[in-house]
């Protein structure tokens, strides 16, 4: 690294020490030192965060309309109150993260500006040594007893572009909705936005607004689902006063309900909820539209991600002409724009490659084992949050489909709990490891592409921790069963190896 160079590089910088280091200051890091701190009182902790504040998704993702798709009473906190309405804005999501910082005093423990590099395990002392570059171009140091991972899984300062020939002689501009330009004025230009996933849904009617005219190309169609961005009974609750605990923890068990209603029939009669999705559709593009080429996915639904679509607004978008869809691939970029493979053209000033992200794994941190370097993807998961052969360290990975903080609020009760465990027994050091019974296990990628299709799930399964055939070495996805089985897990089961 050329910044090595640096004189302030050149001395070695203080180490501090701290029982935890939390990497991330997303809603899974923050969440994280909020328990650590409830349930774990006395524990020594830091926060690093490699931009210059907190949010994560939330802070990086700066696109017209960003939004949540899954409703903040299950993506907030469990022990937050939510009082907007269930389908928020980055902005809302932002502010309520604040609200958890300031009313705890987290601020204390994060520190901003601090990409860690490495992260180095020694046997001997049983201790991490992690460094972090700091926008300064200096290294801090620190040595910590643990480590809990809240990196998120994608690299945030690029997205997931594939390279269309002809790119190059675009006259126009093209944008990752993850790396937005503050100055992208869209004011009466025409738009192409490629990809239909939740992100281009949020885009393409925000940007209707005010462009020419948006265009929404897809190659292949998603299934959407709408309503209204309000939930009748939080409203009643509400108009009785009720206060705001009980209203946050009635929606969640009402929705937690529903959801799994809705799951259960995806499976139990795929074709009935699939014609449910569609007449919504139709019912707002009329009889008219050709949802059988643009809005009827090939996979079954809840196979990959069901966008939520607030108000209809992207179909509302589209029914009065300013949106419209196009289900092709793209042959090139010209000068102007797209030419499709059915040779139909597409003129645009601004192309927005709405196409996911870089799946990345402990966010690019270089993480060795006694000197070893780590190979992530050779290791087994324990229930999606520890790995055979990585002593001290936990990851909080969310749900796919349910919202993800359900999960991390879940993940921070096992790791303090797991934590106590140790101090209660005088263990410096917890490794899971297969049993005896686990030998012969088969092993398959971490999430199974029958279960969950999406891209960037495809392309980066590979780096992926695999997963054996028992619940305790898998990562379901599955809330429902979960939020059993994590609270009952045994620590002293021989899967839990400590020294
Ligand atoms: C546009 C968008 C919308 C989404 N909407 C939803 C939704 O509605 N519901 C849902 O359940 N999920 C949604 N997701 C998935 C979403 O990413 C997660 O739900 C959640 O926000 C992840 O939180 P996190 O804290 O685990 O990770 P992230 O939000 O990814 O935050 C990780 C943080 O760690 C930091 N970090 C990473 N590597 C390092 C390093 N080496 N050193 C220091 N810091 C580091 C990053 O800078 C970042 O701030 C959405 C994702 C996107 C991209």
């Amino acid at each position: 690294m050329a910044e090595t160079l640096e004189p302030a590089l050149r001395t070695p910088a203080p180490i501090e020490h701290v029982d935890v280091l939390i990497v991330g200051a997303g809603i899974s890091g923050i969440g994280g030192a909020y328990h650590l701190q409830e349930q774990c009182p006395g524990r020594s902790m830091v926060v690093l965060e490699a931009q210059d504040g907190f949010g994560g998704t939330w802070r990086t993702h700066r696109y017209p309309g960003i939004r949540s798709d899954s409703d903040l009473y299950t993506f907030g906190y469990r022990f937050k109150p939510w009082v907007g309405p269930p389908i928020a804005t980055a902005p809302e999501i932002l502010k309520y993260m604040e609200e958890v910082i300031a009313e705890n005093g987290l601020d204390r423990v994060i520190r901003y500006g601090h990409r860690i590099r490495s992260a180095r395990w020694d046997s001997a002392t049983n201790l991490w040594t992690v460094e972090a570059s700091r926008r300064d171009g200096t290294t801090a140091r620190f040595t910590a007893n643990f480590l809990w991972m809240c990196q998120g899984y994608y690299r945030h300062d690029e997205g997931y572009t594939p390279q269309w020939p002809g790119m190059d002689r675009f006259g126009g501009t093209i944008v990752h909705p993850q790396t937005w330009p503050e100055d992208l004025d869209h004011t009466g230009r025409r738009v192409v936005v490629i990809g239909s996933g939740a992100t281009a849904a949020t885009i393409v009617p925000a940007m209707a607004q005010d462009a020419a005219h948006v265009t929404m190309l897809q190659r292949s169609p998603t299934f959407f689902r709408t309503g209204r961005n309000g939930i009748d009974i939080a409203d009643e609750l509400r108009a009785l006063q009720i206060n705001e605990e009980w209203i946050h923890e009635i929606v969640r068990r009402k929705i937690l309900f529903e959801q799994a209603r809705f799951i259960d029939r995806t499976h139990t009669e795929p074709e009935t909820v699939k014609a449910e999705l569609l007449g919504q559709i139709r019912a707002l593009l009329g009889d008219d539209y050709d949802i059988d080429r643009h809005f009827t996915p090939r996979y079954r639904p809840w196979q990959q991600r069901l966008a939520f679509v607030p108000d209809a607004d992207l179909f509302r978008g589209i029914a009065a002409g300013r949106a419209s869809v196009v289900t092709d691939e793209i042959e090139t970029f010209t000068e102007t724009g797209l030419r499709l493979k059915s040779g139909q053209t597409l003129d645009a000033d601004i192309i927005v490659t709405a196409t996911g992200f870089h799946l990345n794994v402990l966010g690019d941190i270089e993480v060795t084992i006694d000197g070893e370097a780590l190979v992530f993807g050779d290791t087994v998961t324990y229930r999606g949050m520890m790995f055979t052969g990585v002593p001290n360290m936990a990851w909080v990975f969310g749900y796919l489909r349910a919202a993800w903080t359900l999960r991390a609020d879940m993940v921070a009760d096992v790791v303090c709990r797991l934590l106590n465990h140790m101090e209660q027994t005088g263990a410096r050091r917890v490794e899971v490891a297969l049993r005896p019974e686990d030998h012969n296990m088969p092993l398959g990628p971490w999430i199974d592409p029958e279960e969950f299709s999406s891209g960037y799930v495809a392309r980066g399964n590979h780096l992926l921790p695999k997963r054996g055939d028992k619940p305790e070495w898998q990562h379901t996805h599955d809330y429902w069963s979960e939020k059993d089985a994590l609270p009952a897990i045994d620590l002293t089961d021989p899967a839990f190896v400590y020294r």
